[in-house]
C-alpha cells in the first residue's frame, strides 16, 4: 500500500489520534499501518483512504471452500446440515475451525465447556482484547451459513488485516461460541450465557440430560470437555475481559435482501421471554358429555393463543411480537374432549418493560381463563426472560464509518433473532454486522448467502475490529 501523506498530515494525524506515542515516530514499525486504519474521512486526505481500504482484500474463492467443507460435518445429507452440540461431527467441525485459527496464526485456546478462542496479540497486549465470532452448530435440516458466517468470516477478517500489514494495538480474539442453538439441552446461547457469569445456568447444568437422557457432563467429557466436573466458574469471563465484541452475521431476515442494501448495522437485540403453560380439565366422550358440562382444556389453549396476539397487538409497537409455537392436545383424538393441552410462548420487543408486560397480562389472562372454564392452570412457567441489547455508540461508529469508507451501502436495524451477542452484551460493549441473504431465508436448507455479499461483510468486520484495536 502506498502513502501519499505528508509528513505534517502525519504529525496532526498523531496529534488527534496517539499523542502517547508520538516520541517513537521515526522508529515504530506500527505507524504506518495505524495512521492508514486510525481516523475517519475528516481527518485525512481522501487518497490516502481509499489506499487503505482497497488494501483489504478479502480471499473469497477460500472462504467459500473453507463454508462448503464445514457443510460436511453433518448428520443429515446435503444441502442440510445438522450438527449438534459434541456429536462426533461437531467435534470435527471444531477441530476444522481449530486448525485454521492456527494457519492464520492465532493462538489458540478452549475453556471448559468448549468455547474456542483463537488469539492474534496485539502490541499493547496488557490492554483488553477486541473479539469476534458466532456459532457453527447448526440444527436438524438447516443451512451452511447461520453462526458459520461469523466464525470463518472472523478468522478471514484477521487474514485480511494480516496481509494488508495491519499491527492490532489491543489484540484480537476470534470466538467459537458452544451451542448457540438449544437443540440437545434445550439451552439457548448455552457458551456466551455461560460465559457473561450465568450461575443460574451453572447449577442447572448440573442435573441438565438431553433427550436420550445423557447428562450434559457426559456429553461434554465425550467431546474432551469439562474434565474437573462440576465446576464451571472457569468459564466466566471476567468484566473487562473485551473492550468491544462484534459478530458478523446473516440477517435471517428479507429486508436487507429486498432494499439492495449491502450491510445491515444492529442497533439493538431484542428481548426473548419463553413461557410454557399446561392447562388440565376433566376431558370425555366429545359425544356423551354436554356443553355445558365441560372444561374443554382445548379451548383454553386457544382462547390464550388469541389473548397473546391481542396483547402484544396492544403494545402499539411494531416491535413487540408473539407467538404460539407450540400447542398441544391430550389425549388428541378427534372423540375426546382434551383433558390436557400444553402451549409454548415466545415473546419479544426491543423494550424489556413493555415485553414484561405482556408477559403479566398472559399470566392473568391464563387464570381468569382456567377460572372461567373449571380448569386448572397447572403450570404456567417463564422459561426464560432476558434482557434486551443495545449495541454500543463507540462500536455503532466504526461499523458506520467502516461501510462508508469501503462505499457499502447500509442501514441501521434491530436484530430480531437473538444471537451470542446478546449475552456477551453483559460483559462487552457490543455491535452486530448484518449481511443479506437469499429471501431472509434461515435454519432451512435453501439458506444462502452470495460471496460478494460475505464477502463486504468480512471487510467491514476486519475494518471495524482495526479501528477498536486501535482505541
Ligand atoms: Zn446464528
Amino acid at each position: 500500500m502506498s502513502l501519499k501523506f505528508s509528513h505534517s498530515a502525519i504529525i496532526v494525524l498523531f496529534l488527534c489520534s496517539f499523542p502517547a506515542i508520538l516520541a517513537d515516530e521515526e522508529e515504530d514499525p506500527t505507524i504506518k499501518t495505524m495512521e492508514d486504519f486510525s481516523g475517519y474521512p475528516i481527518h485525512e486526505p481522501h487518497s490516502s483512504f481509499q489506499n487503505t481500504v482497497s488494501s483489504l482484500s478479502v480471499d473469497t474463492q477460500s472462504l467459500q471452500k473453507q463454508i462448503d467443507e464445514l457443510s460436511t460435518f453433518s448428520d443429515t445429507p446435503a444441502p442440510s446440515v445438522t450438527r449438534i452440540l459434541y456429536s462426533d461431527k461437531d467435534v470435527l467441525a471444531r477441530r476444522f475451525i481449530k486448525n485454521l485459527m492456527g494457519l492464520s496464526g492465532l493462538s489458540v485456546r478452549e475453556d471448559a465447556i468448549g468455547n474456542i478462542f483463537g488469539r492474534w496479540e496485539g502490541y499493547n497486549p496488557d490492554l483488553s482484547a477486541v473479539g469476534t465470532g458466532s456459532h457453527i452448530d447448526a440444527i436438524p435440516y438447516s443451512g451452511k451459513y447461520d453462526g458459520v458466517v461469523g466464525v470463518l468470516g472472523a478468522i478471514e477478517a484477521i487474514n485480511v488485516l494480516k496481509r494488508s500489514g495491519f499491527k492490532p494495538k489491543r489484540s484480537l480474539e476470534v470466538i467459537l461460541f458452544t451451542s448457540e442453538e438449544p437443540t440437545r439441552f434445550g439451552i439457548s446461547c448455552l457458551g456466551s450465557r455461560l460465559m457473561a457469569g450465568s450461575k443460574a445456568l451453572a447449577n442447572a447444568l448440573k442435573t441438565t440430560v438431553d433427550g436420550q437422557n445423557i447428562s450434559f457432563f457426559d456429553a461434554a467429557q465425550s467431546a474432551g470437555y469439562t474434565k474437573d466436573e462440576g465446576d464451571l466458574s472457569s468459564v466466566f469471563l471476567e468484566k473487562g475481559s473485551y473492550s468491544a465484541f462484534v459478530e458478523l452475521h446473516i440477517e435471517q431476515g428479507p429486508i436487507l435482501e429486498d432494499e439492495g442494501i449491502s450491510i445491515g448495522i444492529v442497533t439493538a437485540i431484542a428481548a426473548p421471554a419463553s413461557i410454557k403453560v399446561d392447562f388440565q380439565g376433566n376431558g370425555g366422550h366429545a359425544g356423551a358429555v354436554l356443553m355445558p358440562n365441560r372444561n374443554d382444556v382445548g379451548l383454553a389453549a386457544a382462547e390464550l393463543a388469541l389473548a397473546v396476539e391481542r396483547y402484544v397487538l396492544e403494545s402499539g409497537s411494531i416491535d413487540t411480537v408473539g407467538t404460539v409455537g407450540i400447542l398441544e392436545l391430550h389425549p388428541g383424538a378427534i372423540n375426546s374432549i382434551p383433558s390436557k393441552s400444553h402451549l409454548e410462548i415466545d415473546t419479544r420487543d426491543i423494550d424489556e418493560e413493555r415485553r414484561n408486560i405482556v408477559i403479566e397480562k398472559i399470566h392473568q389472562s391464563a387464570i381468569t381463563i382456567a377460572s372461567k372454564r373449571g380448569a386448572n392452570l397447572s403450570e404456567f412457567k417463564i422459561v426464560n426472560q432476558d434482557p434486551p441489547a443495545l449495541s454500543d455508540k463507540s462500536i455503532l461508529e466504526a461499523m458506520e464509518a467502516s461501510s462508508k469508507e469501503l462505499n457499502l451501502t447500509h442501514k441501521f436495524m434491530i436484530s430480531r433473532a437473538y444471537h451470542d451477542s446478546l449475552f456477551m452484551a453483559r460483559v462487552s460493549p457490543m455491535g452486530m454486522i448484518f449481511i443479506p441473504c437469499y429471501k431472509g431465508y434461515s435454519h432451512k436448507p435453501e439458506e444462502y448467502a452470495s460471496s460478494q455479499d460475505i464477502s463486504n461483510g468480512v471487510k467491514v468486520l476486519a475494518l471495524t475490529l482495526a479501528k477498536l484495536s486501535l482505541q
